[in-house]
């Protein structure tokens, strides 16, 4: 599979549960084996933590918040040039690829 979201992107979710639907985020990690994603305030999962005896002292137990992956097929990437969500083309222009937003046929990577 061809991955065009990578990691700093700005991406909106475009399906996948209710409450992250529409929202717009960066993304921290592609995992391109699974095409799976996490982006930042999405899909946000409360883990608890165990009580942890530390040095006689006890740290009080928490819960800690953490963005699971989402499906990569759930984001659609928001051009940082006309800001719409856009599909990605790819131009090769001396042997580099280029990605090139469909919207507004600017080149997003620098
Ligand atoms: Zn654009």
């Amino acid at each position: 599979m061809n991955v065009k979201i990578r990691k700093g992107d700005k991406v909106e979710v475009i399906s996948g549960r209710e409450e992250d639907r529409g929202k717009r985020g960066e993304v921290i990690k592609v995992n391109p084996k699974e095409s799976r994603v996490v982006v930042q305030g999405i899909n946000v999962r409360t883990k608890h933590q165990k009580q942890v005896q530390a040095q006689n002292r006890t740290v009080n137990p928490g819960r800690v918040k953490f963005e699971s992956s989402i499906d990569i097929s759930n984001v659609m990437l928001v051009c940082p040039k006309c800001n719409k969500l856009t599909r990605v083309g790819v131009t090769r222009e001396g042997g580099t690829a280029h990605r090139v937003c469909k919207q507004c046929n600017s080149v997003i990577d620098e």
